[in-house]
């Protein structure tokens, strides 16, 4: 990143950060759709691979659309390092994966996306990793949990579906205390929303998929932290396993990285809206919305948060039978388990994303038969406001 990038504030980065340019002079970045790279002489090729002369030598590795992806988030995120994944759980999987070994021990709080449980709570035991899950609300627990052989923290805050809310400066003083690392799952909070490497953790992970994205168009994820971190952990990890993102797909990200804050700031603001006439309402028995001042870490979403979410919780009145009836009158509002995007969308977890848990899993946390998570969208907040009013009223 070159000084005056540096000075960039975020949506000046966000539009011209990292761009590369051919001869051609584009405005809008290329898509380099190649394997690989061709050089004028052997003796090019040699002085390339032994890194004597900066350039590209295959698309696993970097790719100049890649790269230009992987600057912008970085001089969003102000990272030194990062590198882009197929998908938000090939950027979660490597994160976690790239520095453990057999014998170490991991500590993650429980309220987390289906997938990184599984990781942790099944792959990782497979190649003698062991965890402890616990309630990551409460910081005395994560530091009950700590072993001798602890080397790394994960979290996500605020957490799916119910928008609890981690301290991550707390979390992170415990990591470093003992020298571990802290990996935070910044996905709901939005790298606009919610600085982690500012607040003591030392590895950020997103899925693009979700508001990178924001307009439910491809996959992608991306890991970013200090270069030695990458350098010594991720570097070889990722060239050798391979889950890179195409050249493609990290063009759409780039493009979808220009139109972020607007798109993250009007959705927060209709959320907001919207969650107030939630909360109000005689349908609804709970509604959890971070950026309300009922919120019960309000005052921690203050300090650790730099606005509210695009993501709503709420329990209608009864159960299933009720939030079925409730969901399936909706007509602007669309079924699905995506988030983040320009359509507001609407799921139930407890069979769709947290099927999978037990009930008593998903009691812990706080997920009812009642219980919807929404992500509000780009269409204008009144129609959304009576879309929901009237299939409440229906219900
Ligand atoms: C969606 C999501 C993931 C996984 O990302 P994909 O791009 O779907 O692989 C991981 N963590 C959180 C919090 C998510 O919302």
């Amino acid at each position: 990143m070159s000084k005056i990038e540096k000075s960039w504030r975020p949506q000046t980065a966000l539009v011209h950060g990292g761009t590369l340019r051919s001869e051609f002079g584009e405005t809008s970045e290329a898509i380099y759709l190649t394997q690989g790279f061709v050089y004028d002489t052997a003796e090019a090729a040699e002085a390339r691979f032994k890194g004597e002369t900066q350039g590209f030598v295959y698309s696993r590795y970097a790719n100049p659309t890649v790269d230009m992806f992987e600057r912008r988030m970085c001089a969003l995120e102000g990272a030194e390092e990062a590198r882009a994944a197929g998908s938000g759980m090939a950027a979660v999987a490597m994160a976690l994966l790239c520095s453990l070994k057999a014998g170490d021990h991991v500590i993650a709080a429980r309220a987390m996306f289906g997938s990184c449980r599984w990781i942790i709570e099944t792959l990782m035991p497979r190649y003698g990793i062991e965890s402890t899950l616990v309630d990551g609300t409460d910081i005395a627990n994560w530091e009950k949990a700590v072993r001798p052989n602890t080397k790394l923290f994960f979290l996500e805050s605020p957490t799916n579906p119910t928008l609890e809310v981690i301290d991550i400066a707390a979390v992170a003083k415990i990591a470093r205390a003992i020298d571990a690392r802290l990996v935070v799952d910044n996905v709901f909070a939005t790298p606009l929303q919610q600085k982690p490497l500012e607040l003591g953790a030392h590895v950020v992970v997103y899925s693009a998929t979700k508001h990178i994205d924001g307009q439910g168009r491809c996959l992608g994820g991306v890991v970013l932290s200090d270069k030695k971190w990458i350098d010594e952990n991720l570097h070889d990890y990722f060239r050798h396993t391979g889950p890179s993102l195409s050249p493609f797909n990290a063009w759409t990200l780039l493009k979808g990285l220009e139109t972020l804050p607007v798109r993250v700031k009007q959705q927060t603001e209709s959320a907001a809206r919207l969650a107030d006439f939630l909360a109000e309402h005689k349908s609804i028995a709970r509604l959890i919305y971070p950026g309300r001042p009922d919120h019960p870490q309000a005052d921690l979403i203050k300090r650790q948060m730099r606005g509210g979410s695009t993501l709503i919780c709420l329990d209608v009145e009864g159960g299933k039978a009720e939030a079925f009836r409730f969901v399936n009158g909706l007509k602007i509002v669309k079924i699905s388990n995506n988030l983040g995007d320009a359509k507001s969308l609407i799921t139930h977890p407890a069979t769709t994303t947290h099927k999978n848990l037990t009930d008593e899993a998903r009691a812990e946390l706080g997920i009812g038969a009642g219980t919807l998570r929404l992500s509000v969208g780009l269409e204008d907040v009144d129609d959304l406001l009576e879309d929901l009013d009237a299939a409440l009223r229906a219900a």
